[in-house]
């Protein structure tokens, strides 16, 4: 143990914790804390958030500046975080609906008499009256040290988990101004970080900003064709070591389909459990228990499985269905490998996929703006999707890590423990990966995916499309589409008298199987529009520049279909 008296935050972090040494931005963090000053805190999971704020908690605590409120949403994460501390001799406590009146007194009591280092308190125990006239109190006598505001995304509308309750957490710097703040998150687009700031008033407050980079997950995406053989051939390949499987997370998008994989794979004899907000809170918390404790346990799931989940082995995350948006992927896949050791995100998508996610955008009964936020990012994860160059750049471009730098290099290499970047005085914007940047551990880095040039079969497609439009105002589905692109007479052709139109088996080289990729990268693209119950297609805003031949179309090589197919010109 090697820290000076003259710092008291390494002191605290090597003799209470028991770490050598700060990681990533952590130090930086914690000395504006203890200095009083607010700061923005953006961290992947697994980044370190909580000694962020527990250090200036414990160091303030002992200069008597009283005790720190931690803000948080999760329950679980509050038991197990008081528990932890209590166990290394820090006195924190917690107030939720869980505990019974006599509980709450008890707590309240060692509140008022200033004993507690760490006080973590759910969202809506802020504004209750009851609770401000504590900390009014405390106020008064300068006994509150520091504000902790865990999972701050949740103020954000544009966040994927608002939650109601976060807007009031505003109150706590307009009542008590001189109190210093942390806001904490895992997920913030540029977006979702606006807002936060303007929402919790920390225009004033510096970004840290650490790297979102979780080196040792290796990112793929699969065309769905047979989801979930396709699922069980990934299993049996990468995570079957001597019979046994990892334990891991397979993410589908309705509970229906969770009730249904987890059966499926029970049947191939896969210790599957399922989780969802619709069985009973006794199933889930014993499969959850199963989960933790079992060893490899596949969890198949909704989204209402993971957070504040850490079991650090996790080994793979399987979506079987597509996440909303960029933060829902990362979130996911993020649980895997918090170990450190590798561990595989692994995405079956499909075109029938953006088609469902559009439909329950616009169906969803929420305000116009926002569905066009909803919009934008579904379209930003279906870019990653369709992408053919390396998928950890897309995904770190999309909080911030960008590639406009001139081609640089990282500017720092793989972090070290795969979690924060390196060293202290990294700039806080994060790292710059230039537009060449390849990581080597995505699919697309591993095995460069063949590309071939679409530009003019999307033509085709679009002018066809702008054919049934403008000259016999008619709209049809893709599988008639393909028919007509590739002069395939049918019942349907011959009745609409399709054959006599001039694009009529313009794309008989393009087989079926492409067609299919390139109208999916033309949805995904906003090129094309799917509508209404039949799902037919019509030009969408980004069709004119590919019409036009400004926007050039890049697909991947489908498996088992050989070459590029050779093409006519589009008329
Ligand atoms: P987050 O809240 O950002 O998801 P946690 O605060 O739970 O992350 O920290 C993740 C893990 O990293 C925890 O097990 C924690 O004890 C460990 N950790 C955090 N900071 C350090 C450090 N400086 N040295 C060693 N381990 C650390
Ligand atoms: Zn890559």
């Amino acid at each position: 143990l090697t820290a000076p008296p003259s710092d008291p935050a390494l002191q605290v972090l090597q003799q209470v914790f028991g770490y050598p040494a700060f990681r990533g931005l952590q130090r930086d963090i914690v000395d504006a804390a203890i200095a009083g000053q607010d700061a923005l805190v953006l961290m992947p999971t697994g980044g370190g958030k909580s000694l962020c704020y527990q250090i200036p908690a414990i160091v303030r605590q002992r200069q008597g500046k009283g005790v720190t409120l931690v803000v948080s949403p999760l329950i679980a994460l509050m038991h197990d975080q008081v528990g932890a501390l209590e166990e290394v001799g820090v006195k924190a406590a917690f107030l939720n609906s869980t505990l019974d009146f006599e509980a709450t007194k008890r707590i309240e009591r060692e509140l008022l008499s200033g004993e507690l280092t760490l006080l973590y308190a759910a969202p809506e125990r802020v504004t209750n009256a009851r609770f401000q006239a504590r900390l009014d109190s405390l106020h008064e006598r300068n006994l509150l040290a520091l504000f902790a505001i865990d999972e701050a995304h949740c103020v954000s509308q544009w966040g994927h988990d608002f939650r109601e309750d976060y807007l009031a957490l505003s109150l706590l710097h307009e009542r008590y101004p001189g109190v210093p703040r942390m806001a904490l998150t895992a997920t913030a687009d540029a977006h979702t970080r606006a807002d936060m700031v303007e929402r919790l008033q920390l225009q004033d407050a510096p970004a840290f900003v650490a790297s979102f980079d979780r080196p040792n997950i290796r990112y793929r995406v699969v065309e769905k064709s047979d989801p979930r053989a396709q699922l069980l051939r990934f299993l049996y390949a990468e995570h079957r070591d001597s019979g046994s499987l990892d334990a891991g997370i397979v993410y589908c998008g309705s509970r229906k389909k969770v009730d249904e994989t987890a059966e499926w794979l029970q049947g191939q004899g896969v210790k599957a459990l399922p989780y969802h907000a619709g069985l009973d809170s006794a199933t889930r918390a014993q499969h959850q228990d199963r989960f933790l404790r079992d060893e490899g346990v596949v969890m198949v799931a909704t989204i209402a499985f993971g957070m504040g989940i850490d079991k650090p082995d996790v080994r793979f995350v399987a979506h079987l269905d597509l996440p909303k948006n960029i933060e829902g992927y990362y979130q996911e896949t993020g649980r895997a490998g918090r170990d450190g050791e590798p561990a595989n995100a692994w995405m079956a998508y499909g075109l029938a996929d953006v088609v469902q996610q559009r439909r329950m955008i616009d169906e969803s009964p929420a305000g116009e703006e926002f569905k066009r936020v909803q919009r934008a990012k579904l379209d930003a994860l279906l870019a990653l999707a369709e992408s053919t160059d390396c998928r950890r750049r897309r995904l770190l471009a999309y909080f911030g890590e960008d590639s406009e730098a001139s081609g640089a290099t990282p500017a720092a290499g793989p972090p070290q423990g795969g979690r924060a970047p390196s060293g202290g005085g990294e700039a806080p914007q994060g790292r710059r990966l230039g537009a060449l940047y390849q990581c080597g551990n995505c699919d697309n880095c591993l095995n460069p995916p063949a590309v071939w040039d679409a530009t003019e079969p999307a033509r085709m497609a679009l002018s066809c499309i702008y054919r049934f439009q403008k000259e016999r105002n008619q709209r049809f589905g893709a599988g008639h589409l393909i028919d007509v692109l590739r002069g395939k007479a049918t019942d349907k052709t011959r009745q609409h008298g399709h054959d006599t139109l001039s694009t009529w088996g313009i794309g008989k080289n393009v087989s079926e199987t492409q067609w299919r990729a390139v109208l999916r990268q033309l949805i995904a693209m906003n090129a094309i529009e799917v509508e209404g119950e039949y799902q037919t297609l019509a030009l969408g805003e980004a069709a004119k520049p590919v019409l036009r031949g400004d926007q050039t179309v890049k697909l991947r090589e489908g498996t088992g279909e050989g070459r590029a197919p050779k093409l006519k010109t589009a008329r």
